[in-house]
């Protein structure tokens, strides 16, 4: 309840109460009336038919005193009759006359009983019924009068009433859409993300699912938006700069929301939007105006800018009967396949990408039984001296040759893996295949050398990650430092802390750490020099065909000069011409893995090479 309206409660219920009060007052002084006006009208009937009997010769002593006695009680207010005395002054001294006209009256009739004249006392009777009928007026103009100010006061009662009534249910009303426009202002807020102020998830699904459902005529689109390298501009210009180009774009395409339309943030820097359209190529258009003009905005410092991917799913070109989530799933997946690409930053769900969806669900469902089934493979690709051509070491890689005859390579299952998160039960099996190859060779007294597994970022996460290695390790008798765990630069960078604690467990139980990919990341650099890493493994990307060859050789060499400081041993990927191998050897690379010298092979295929390579130093 408002403080007013606490206020002015007892206020009018005083009111109230006063007024009832004094009525009740009125209506019992009015009842009184009544009945002195009844009595009156009794002393007036009542004396012409005493004159009647007395000039008739009937006198009624008894009549006349009833009267007498009706006249006294009315003076004085006491009697048996229950007569009041009002404070009507004009009444009581109407009342006063007639009392005196009645003694005149009682003397007249004296005279009378006594033989005198019957005119003075109908004469004196006259008098005293107009006196009579006088007195009653005037009582009853004084009961109008009451009545009518009671009737007044009512009215005026009511009136105040009904006004406070009608304040109160004002009152009432306004409270209640005040607090539905607060319930609604708290559900709105509770939909919205603080930071941008764009629909979150639950909201957008919810609000979007029912904008489609409202309009089956309609054709709709569920855009799914990022940001390139966000994490970057996170980390070089800081989270405030990072927030505030969230927070641009969302007022870039907030503005750009029409009727039936939805604009919402998932997490971090994916946004979604529902979009209606008429035709496809409008749609993209208008996607990259606001791209662009976003982007012309300038946010960043120095010209620093990001790249917007959007992936499109139109409700048309979806088969199945799809609810949003369903389609922002889509139109992840079609983004998905334009990021990191140079060029292309838009891409529109479609046949392929649907059939590329469902051989990855396939992939994804098939993997515990082709793990059962023995159906991958270790290959091993080994790493080779530019000095004398000598196999140093190798990387075990994983293949899947399914019972179906199909030949998978990583890149088409190992995606797949790592978003189902399954990828690390693939890690522990190549890392145990890999331990049980060394250990039937070592059994049987031949030649091992040193060889690199792959451990990706779920298994480097994993609680007991270096305990349960170690275990396997252990478990085939492998010595120490034959084994070499590979991982990746993104994963050192993104939590370099519980990276070096890692390095040390796995030094600590005899396995060697090589950072893989080196070259692909930002900020390898800056880490090296916390890590005590043994082998850098330079990204094939390096050696690629680039537009000023002698920029990239000064790269390289640099970096071939500061590892061998750091003594480290560096390890050239993807090395395919000979040309390659020549400027790695003169610049001191200790290894080189590419096709120039070897592929990828079956395990069978590599026994052979370990034992009848004269060159290999183990
Ligand atoms: P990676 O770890 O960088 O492995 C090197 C990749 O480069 C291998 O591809 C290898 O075949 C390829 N390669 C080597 N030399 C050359 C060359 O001269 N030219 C070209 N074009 N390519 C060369 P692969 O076997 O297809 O593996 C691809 C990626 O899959 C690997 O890249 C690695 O990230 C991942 N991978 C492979 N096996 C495993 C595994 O057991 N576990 C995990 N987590 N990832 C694995
Ligand atoms: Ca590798
Ligand atoms: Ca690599």
């Amino acid at each position: 309840m408002s403080k007013k309206i606490k206020l002015v409660l007892p206020f009018v219920l005083m009111v109230v109460l006063a007024v009832s009060f004094l009525s009740a007052r009125t209506m019992t002084d009015i009842s009184t009336y009544g009945k002195l006006i009844n009595y009156v009208g009794i002393v007036r009937g009542a004396s012409q038919r005493v004159i009647k009997l007395e000039t008739n010769d009937k006198p009624n002593d008894e009549l006349i005193g009833y009267v007498s006695g009706i006249l006294d009680e009315l003076l004085t207010g006491e009697g048996k009759y229950g007569l009041k005395r009002t404070g009507y002054e004009s009444f009581n001294k109407d009342l006063e006359m007639l009392d005196d006209q009645w003694g005149h009256m009682l003397e007249e009739i004296e005279a009378v009983r006594e033989g005198g004249s019957k005119e003075p006392l109908l004469e004196c009777s006259e008098d005293f019924f107009d006196l009579a009928n006088e007195t009653v007026f005037s009582i009853e103009e004084y009961s109008g009068e009451r009545s009518y100010a009671l009737s007044r006061r009512l009215i005026i009662t009511a009136v105040f009433c009904l006004i406070a009534c009608i304040a109160a249910v004002i009152n009432y009303v306004k409270k209640y859409f005040d607090l539905n426009k607060k319930t609604e202002m708290l559900t709105e807020q509770a939909g919205r993300d603080p930071l941008t102020g764009a629909l979150n998830l639950a909201r957008f699904l919810k609000d979007g699912d029912d904008i489609i459902l409202k309009n089956p005529g309609l054709k709709f689109a569920v855009l799914y938006i990022d940001f390139e390298n966000f994490k970057y501009i996170n980390d070089v210009f800081g989270y405030e700069s990072g927030d505030l180009l969230l927070k641009k774009y969302t007022q870039l395409m907030q503005e750009s929301m029409g009727e039936d339309e939805l604009f919402g943030r998932n997490v971090a820097d994916c946004f979604m939007a529902l979009r209606r359209y008429e035709d496809k190529d409008e749609l993209l258009a208008r996607q990259m105006d606001i791209d662009n003009s976003f982007l012309e905005q300038e946010v960043l410092p120095d010209r620093h800018n990001v790249t917007v991917v959007c992936g499109f799913c139109c409700i048309e070109d979806v088969i199945e009967q799809l609810d949003v989530q369903g389609l922002i799933n889509r139109a992840n997946y079609a983004k998905k396949t334009v990021k990191n690409m140079p060029r292309k930053h838009y891409a529109f769900y479609d046949e392929s990408i649907r059939d590329k969806m469902l051989s990855e669900i396939r992939i994804s469902d098939r993997m515990a039984s082709a793990l059962a089934n023995h159906e991958f493979l270790v290959y091993f690709q080994p790493k080779v001296s530019p000095a004398d051509g000598s196999v140093q070491s190798a990387e075990a890689l994983v293949r899947w040759r399914s019972t179906d005859g199909s030949f998978y390579m990583p890149g088409q299952f190992i995606p797949v893996f790592e978003k189902n998160h399954s990828i690390r039960i693939l890690d522990q099996y190549v890392f145990e295949e890999v331990c049980r190859f060394l250990h039937d060779r070592l059994v049987k007294g031949l030649k091992v050398i040193p060889i690199s597994v792959n451990v990706s970022k779920i298994r480097f996460y994993t609680p007991n990650f270096v305990e349960i290695y170690a275990e396997i390790k252990n478990k085939y008798g492998i010595p120490d430092n034959v084994i070499e765990i590979e991982f990746t630069e993104t994963v050192a960078c993104e939590n370099q802390e519980y990276m070096m604690d890692i390095v040390n467990e796995l030094h600590n139980n005899g396995f060697l750490c090589s950072l893989d990919d080196f070259g692909t990341g930002y900020s390898s650099l800056s880490m090296l020099k916390d890590m005590s890493i043994d082998v850098l493994k330079l990204d094939a990307r390096f050696f690629k065909k680039s537009a000023d060859i002698e920029k990239e050789r000064i790269i390289v060499q640099g970096i071939l000069q500061m590892i061998r400081k750091l003594e480290m041993r560096t390890v050239a990927e993807g090395i395919e011409t000979e040309e390659q191998v020549e400027f790695l050897r003169s610049n001191g690379c200790d290894l080189i893995q590419g096709y120039y010298f070897y592929r990828p092979m079956p395990e069978d295929e590599f026994a052979f090479i370990l034992d009848n390579s004269v060159l290999q130093n183990c």
